[in-house]
């Protein structure tokens, strides 16, 4: 057999994305919803995708949810794309913004797909950490960095993942106006915040608002995410996205979802009654530092984070390993599960505590 040629020179140091996934009991890993789409929901979807003609080709755009987006946010058609996911239109945008010769801004510790595509696609990462107090942005470098007038795009998560904080609106609002750099603000948990920065969306061409309902809407395994932005920034996005890849089934289950979103508001409000629970329980631990979170799920540092996550998994419950990063050590983040799920998370995560208390006697 013949040898292969080696790869793109843009692959040289990445790593396949692994969301460390594993089997157990009490899932609490990936912020997904802890709880499946409502009864009355699954039913219509039923209905609808018994009707589907599988042998035909779906609309391309998808221009029915589309509509009823655009509707949902009051924006029109023209303002709205909508992806395999949030995921896939993150890679789109960077595909148009970003590539050989050209430059985007990460603020770290983040979502790791921003520099992972840009890194793909040649694009050179301009890194700004957040701060290692609060994660909170380093509000002045980000602004005098865009004002240079070099930057193509900026990603900014709010809340973002993994640490949970929001952006201030009126930084939102300053970075679109001091340059022409594309601000892709990702609210991929807006739902569980009372913030969005899509008021700014009539004012300023130069703003992406991403959202998914993979999260809220319990539709992580669908694979839907869309986007709102001007329509010159979207018809730039067309010229790249692939056209099919927002398939038929995923199109009919999104559209009576998003018709029936109502329905999800319950859930969405116990994520968040829960959430401050857990926050406010997670305080009374003396080991464990909280950071406050907007999102459905919560950050907190903890000393020995590896070996505390080995031994709640151990117990069953499985939550994400941060604790060894660049940009962010010894710390775990905690999807908000159901009142029974974020019960027993509490008590594994005290007796594991004082497990490891005695061993270090
Ligand atoms: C989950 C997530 C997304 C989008 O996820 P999809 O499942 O691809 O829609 C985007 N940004 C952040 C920060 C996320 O956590």
């Amino acid at each position: 057999m013949k040898t292969v040629r080696v790869e793109n020179n843009n692959l040289v140091g990445l790593e396949p994305y692994d969301p460390k996934y594993l089997p157990a009991e009490i899932m609490m890993s990936a912020n997904e919803s802890p709880v499946d789409i409502p009864a009355q929901v699954r039913m219509a979807i039923n209905s609808a995708v018994s009707s589907l003609a599988f042998n035909r080709y779906p609309d391309p755009l998808a221009n029915t949810l589309r509509d009823e987006i655009a509707a949902w946010h009051g924006v029109k058609r023209e303002n709205v794309l909508v992806g395999n996911g949030g995921d896939e239109l993150l890679l789109d945008i960077a595909l148009v913004w970003g590539g050989k010769g050209r430059k985007m801004i990460d603020c770290p510790p983040t979502f790791s797909v921003y520099s992972t595509n840009a890194t793909l696609l040649g694009t050179e990462v301009v890194n700004i950490p957040r701060s290692m107090e609060n994660f909170s942005l380093d509000e002045e470098s980000i602004i005098s960095r865009v004002q240079s007038g070099d930057i193509d795009y900026l990603h900014i998560c709010s809340p973002n993942n993994p640490t949970g904080n929001l952006v201030s609106i009126s930084f939102v609002e300053e970075l679109l106006n001091v340059s022409d750099t594309l601000l892709v603000l990702d609210e991929a948990y807006g739902e569980f915040c009372n913030q969005t920065a899509e008021s700014l969306l009539s004012m300023h061409k130069n703003l992406v608002v991403l959202h998914t309902l993979s999260k809220a809407y319990c539709l992580a395994g669908v694979r839907l995410g869309y986007i709102l932005a001007h329509e010159d920034v979207i018809k730039e996005l067309l010229r790249v996205r692939q056209p099919y890849s927002v398939d038929a089934v995923s199109q009919v289950i999104a559209l009576q979802v998003v018709e029936q979103r109502e329905a999800f508001s319950p859930d969405i409000e116990q994520i968040i009654a829960e959430r401050n629970r857990l926050e406010s329980e997670l305080s009374t631990i003396e080991e464990i530092k909280v950071y406050p979170s907007q999102a459905n799920y919560i950050l907190i540092g903890i000393d020995n984070a590896a070996e505390i996550w080995q031994r709640l998994y151990g117990k069953g419950v499985l939550v994400r390993d941060f604790s060894k990063g660049h940009y962010i050590q010894d710390c775990l983040r905690i999807t908000v599960g159901t009142a029974e799920e974020n019960t027993r998370l509490l008590s594994a995560l005290k007796e594991v505590i004082e497990e490891e208390q005695e061993n270090l006697w």
